[in-house]
This record gives C-alpha cells, structure tokens and sequence, in this order.
C-alpha cells in the first residue's frame, strides 16, 4: 500500500524513468509529492460555445474531434499538428507545437475540452497550443505546478491525483482547539483541496489551513530557538568600558548608535547570553557599534570574533578595525581562505593561547576547527546571508556566547520583529551627520552618450563608477533591450570606454574570480566596474562616485537602495542614475521614489506598496526554512496570528510532549532540520 514514505516511483504511472524527472523538481518520496502544491489554478469552469466566446478570450470549449492530425514540418525542429474539433454548430481550427505525444493521443471522433484563448474573424474560429484534455476529466479548476522540461502540469496533477486516491487519510496534525478556534478545515480536506478545489472557495479554505500549519510551525520552532538560548552563561562583563571607547573614534556617536551598545552591553552583563539582531539602514555606522562591544568585551579580559560573508568585507573590517584600535593594547589578526597555511596555523595557536583578541574573517572561521582561549563574543556582518541554523551553529560551538548579527536589509519593523522571532533587536534608525546627499537622477536611454561623458570626467579625475545590469534569466534572449553585464561591459570597452581599465562581475563567476575584480576595483586598477547586483552588500569603496543602474526598471526598491548605498562613501558628491526606458507610469512612479526618499525603510514601504510580496526577498535573503506556501508579507496577518497562537501553545506545553502536540513537534523537526548552512 502506498504510504508518504512511499518512493514515487511506486506510483501507478510513474516507474523509474519519470521519477528521475520529479527528483529534478526536489521530489523523491510521496510526501515531498503531495506537499509540491499548484502555484496557481486555471480556471476551466468559463465554458462557452465558439459562437458566444469573444475573439481574445479565453474559454473551455466542449469539442468533438473531426478531422484526424494532419502533420506539418515547418523546418528543423518545428512541427505543425493541425486538425478540427466541432462543438455542434461551429468548427475550430487547432494547430498544436512540436506537441507529437498530445498529437499522438488524440482521436477522431472523440470528445474533448480545449482551453486557451480563441481567435475568430468572421468565417471562422482557431485556437493555437490550447490544451487539451478528455471531456470525462476536463472541465473543472485545473491546478498548475511549476513544471520542468518533460513534466507538464497536467502530468504532475494526473500522477498526484493517483497517489491521493490511494493514499489513507491524513493524520491531523493540529488539536482541536486550534482548529476550531481558527476556523481551519481538516489537514486531510486540506491536502486533497489544494490539489484539486471544486471551486475557488475550496481552494482558499485549503490554502488558508496549509498557510496556518506552516507558519505556526515557523513561528513555534524560532520560539524554542530562542527560547533555548535562555541558557546560562559565565561570560558576563563586569565593566562597561564604552567611556574610554569614545575617545579613540573620530566622531560622535549617534544618539541611535549610543542606545545600541548600551542594550547590548546589559544584554552581556546578565547570566545569558545576548542573542541580538542590529538592524541599521546602509552608512547608519553599525560598524562602529560592533568596534564599540568589542571593545568593551576585550577590556574585561575575552576574546571576539567578527565574521563577513565575503572576503572582501572580511579585510576592509580588518583594516578599519585595525587602525581604530591602532594605538590601544588590543591585538587584531584577520583568517580568510586565502590566508597561507603557515599564517594560519601561527594564528590558531596565538588564539588558544590568548594572544590575539579580536579575530576578523569569513564565516569559515566558525567552520574551521579554530578555538579561542576564552571567546565571549561572536559578531556577523550582514547577516542576511547566514541562515537560522548557522546562528544556531555558533551558539553549539563556544559555551553560550554572545552573539550579534548586524543586518542592512530594510525590512518593515513588524515583520522584522516576527520574522527574526529568536533574536532581540536594536535598530539604528538614524543616520550619522553632515554625510552628502547622494543625488540621484532616472533617465532614459537617450541619455546614455551624456552619461558617458560624465563618468568619464568623474574617472579622468580620479574617480570610479559602477554600472549595474539585470540579471537576464534565460528563454529571456529575445529582449533585445536588456543587456547582459557581459553583453555590456564588451560593448563599453570596445565603444564608448576604449583605453580604460574595465571589470566585469557577475554570478557566474567562480568565487576567486569575483574577488579578485573586486580587490581590483578596490586598490583602483580597475575603473569602471560593470556588474550584476552580486556587487557586494557592504562594499566599501570610497572613491566609487557613481552608480548607473540599466534597465532600472527590473530591480526592486530595495535592491536599487542597496545599489546606491554603495557610493556616497567617501567626502566626493556621488551621482545614482536610474536608466530606464520603461514607458509604464508605476513603474516610472516607482523609480522616481527613489530620487524622493533616502530611508531604506521608508523605500521598503514603497517596495511593499506597489510591487506587492512576491519580489521583495531577494534570493533566500532571511536564511529562514524555505516555506512551501505562505508569503511572509503576503500572510503577515496570519504570522502574527501564529505568533500568538505559537506562545500559547508554549506556555501551555513547553516541550510539545501533550499528545495533541506531537505531530507538531515533528513538524517542526521536519522543517527546521532542512536548513542547510
Ligand atoms: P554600515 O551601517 O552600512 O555598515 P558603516 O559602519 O560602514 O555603515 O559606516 C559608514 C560610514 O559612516 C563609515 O565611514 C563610518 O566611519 C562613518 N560613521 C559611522 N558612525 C558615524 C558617526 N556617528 N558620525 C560620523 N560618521 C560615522
Ligand atoms: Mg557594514
């Protein structure tokens, strides 16, 4: 009998051979089967007769097959099927793609539902590629999954619907009183509706149930990790010395920046350890908070450690911090991949020795088997690239230390609030003073000679410049006006930038390529660095002056936020110049948000207002569980209804050992023992 644990290849229709096709799409077992839910549902219910149907529109047409395949080959790899169905009074013309397995297994005489969109003139009625399905299974909401390559939707509906009609029903996972409390159907229901809704109402109950489940079981497992890092420790501070630390930096701390390392060191004066997010807009100076705990830390006798997630911002901390605590007692050292061998070894026993106290490197620094004498305190840099489980890591590796991760990703203060549900937050919401409005301009491509010009003054003066490019996804060739940062940069070099050193970064170079470019454009070689947005977050490179987004239209607020932070660094006026030709008024509107607003948070809000949920997350940004159905912004109301109803559940029972909880507690097992680090 088919069960979750069931292999797919199990399933009636599947076998070895397409299994391997599900097993590209992550599927390997018939739970991960069932939990692959439609990304949207086509609605077949729209039935109407060619001759009622509207030219353009799209329909479900009950048509009996009349005329048997006729083949056409069109050249090379392109065939025609073309043949006509009848719907009783009119006739419809079907041509079909390169489809041989649908041309194959139609037949004359037989009835069928097409849906696509009908094209009519006055005689006749055509429709090009629609789908077609028997008439005995055909017309209802049709689910439609992210299909690849030689999986089509229909063939993932067909084989999920197999193992759902032989599967038992499933185990609830939630209690009864969370059920019903929250008006939420049974997880059987649930499962069986998602996939195959009788009408739109069955599909919104289910999503509702699922979206519920997941996000208490989020919310319940960063409770407990939070809840579990309650732990004692013995690396308290006795002192505080943020006094004697003032006088080292060249400038007044903020007000927002005053208030954060007085919460962080009370966090590290109690029994435990501190477990804290800083969350602080582009140049709002978190570094000099960290340089601040660290030196407190220090003084009291422990070693720190700070972690990058690049080698470049790696070794600018290391320079910046090294020349912070120049003439102080505090002895620096910096571990990166590239540091030699001999290096390494030499700094790995002054660590255990207790002869170096701040460690400055790459998250490999917590991977690698490298121990300190008696370290108290972990900072990361943004930290949206390392996930849950890495801090979770950190946390196993020394005692309980105390940790800080900083993070320049804007999000709304809610949402941070739940999403970083395991960790406190001290947010620095203002800027240091007297820094240079970066001016920022959106202009079109008519532009493009003039802009040419300007940069090249701003590099003869010793000066440098980003371009950035949209990353073009593939199947997207055809759009002749987005460039590719490859495309580009050999256009530039060859054309308007001849004799000026140029460097070409993108996400397919391998990391030591990237770095290199990026040392490059740091010491100054390179000029002019053409670029996708892999471009470091919390790249420091003063003398960079201006940054020309292409085709600006295609990032997020956000991303273009994160984009201009990286000029204006220096005492230069710094110029952001949005090119977009892009003739849609919001996203005009949008663009132009840009020149109004320098606040990240307040171009999240924009971000968030216009181009909704789906696109705000960059790449897996959070390093939060991949979430197989609710949208963290999309379903903020719901996270916060979990949230709630996750204490509750807590308080009540801890450990989740209540019978009614213990399928919970393994989902929750389930969810956070995918993340990968
Ligand atoms: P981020 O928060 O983006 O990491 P940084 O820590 O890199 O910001 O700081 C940005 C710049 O602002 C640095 O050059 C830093 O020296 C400067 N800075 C930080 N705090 C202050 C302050 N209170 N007054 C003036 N300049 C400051
Ligand atoms: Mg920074």
């Amino acid at each position: 009998m088919l069960t979750c644990e069931s292999n797919i290849k199990f399933i009636k229709g599947v076998g070895e051979k397409r299994a391997e096709l599900f097993h590209k799409l992550g599927i390997f077992d018939v739970d991960s089967l069932i939990h692959f839910y439609p990304r949207k549902y086509e609605d077949w219910t729209n039935t109407k007769s060619v001759k009622d149907a509207q030219s353009g529109e799209n329909v479900t047409i009950k048509a009996t097959m009349i005329t048997p395949v006729k083949e056409h080959m069109v050249r090379r790899g392109m065939t025609l099927y073309k043949c006509r169905f009848s719907d009783g009074e009119s006739v419809i013309n079907v041509t079909i793609f390169n489809n041989k397995y649908l041309a194959k297994a139609l037949r004359i005489y037989d009835d069928y539902v097409l849906f696509g969109k009908i094209e009519k003139t006055l005689t006749t009625a055509s429709m090009s590629s629609p789908k077609i399905e028997k008439l005995d299974t055909g017309v209802r909401i049709h689910p439609i999954y992210s299909a690849t390559g030689k999986l089509t939707p229909s063939a993932i509906a067909k084989v999920i619907k197999t193992a759902l009609d032989e599967l038992p029903p499933f185990e609830e996972t939630l209690s009864e009183d969370i059920t019903s409390r929250y008006n939420l159907i049974s997880l059987d229901r649930a499962i069986r509706q998602i996939h195959f809704p009788a009408d739109e109402k069955e599909a919104f109950e289910a999503r509702k149930r699922l979206i519920f489940e997941e996000l208490l079981t989020l919310q319940l497992g960063l409770l407990k990790l939070k809840g579990n890092k309650k732990s004692e420790t013995s690396l308290i501070l006795k002192k505080d010395y943020t006094h004697e630390f003032l006088s080292l930096l060249p400038f007044n701390l903020t007000g927002a920046q005053s208030r954060a390392i007085i919460e962080c060191i009370k966090d590290m004066m109690q029994r435990h350890p501190m477990n804290r997010l800083l969350q602080g807009d582009v140049g709002s100076g978190k570094t000099a908070v960290a340089a601040g705990l660290i030196y407190s830390v220090i003084k009291n006798s422990y070693q720190a450690a700070m972690m990058a997630p690049t080698e470049i911002l790696a070794i600018q901390h290391y320079e910046s911090l090294s020349k912070l605590f120049m003439n102080t007692d505090i002895r620096v050292e910096l571990l990166t991949g590239s540091t030699k061998q001999s290096k390494k070894r030499e700094i790995k026993a002054r660590l255990i020795d207790g002869e170096i106290d701040l460690l400055i490197g790459t998250h490999a620094i917590i991977q690698n088997d490298v121990e300190f004498k008696n370290i108290a305190l972990v900072i990361t840099d943004e930290q949206h690239r390392f996930g849950v489980k890495q801090r979770a890591a950190l946390a196993d590796k020394g005692l309980s230390l105390h940790t800080l991760v900083m993070s320049a990703t804007p999000i709304p203060r809610t949402l941070g609030l739940i999403l970083y549900g395991d960790l406190d937050i001290s947010i620095l919401d203002e800027l240091p003073p007297k820094r240079q409005e970066i001016r920022t301009d959106v202009v079109d491509s008519r532009y493009h000679q003039r802009l040419y010009n300007f940069m090249k003054e701003a590099i003869d003066r010793g000066e440098q410049c980003y371009v950035i490019c949209p990353m073009v996804e593939e199947g997207e060739e055809e759009m002749a006006n987005v460039k590719s940062a490859e495309q580009y940069a050999e256009e530039l070099s060859s054309g308007a930038f001849k004799g000026y050193n140029i460097g070409l970064l993108h996400g397919k170079m391998k990391p030591k390529e990237k770095e290199n470019v990026m040392k490059a454009f740091s010491s100054g070689d390179v000029q002019l660095l053409v670029a996708t947005t892999v471009v470091e977050v919390g790249v420091d490179v003063p003398n960079a002056t201006i940054m020309v987004v292409e085709n600006a239209e295609r990032f997020g607020l956000s991303q273009l936020h994160q984009l201009r932070g990286r000029i204006g660094r220096g005492s230069k006026k710094s110029y952001c110049v949005l090119v977009s030709d892009s003739k849609s008024e919001t996203s005009r509107n949008r663009l132009l948000a840009m020149k109004k607003y320098s606040d990240g948070f307040k171009i999240a809000d924009e971000d968030l207002k216009a181009r909704g949920p789906g696109d705000f997350f960059g790449e897996r940004q959070h390093g939060l569980p991949q979430l197989k159905i609710a949208d963290m912004l999309e379903d903020v109301e719901t996270l916060q209804l979990t949230q709630q109803c996750a204490k509750q559940i807590l308080a009540e029972d801890y450990n989740l050992d209540l019978a009614k909880n213990k399928k919970l507690c393994d989902e929750i097992n389930k969810m956070f023992r995918k993340l990968e680090y």
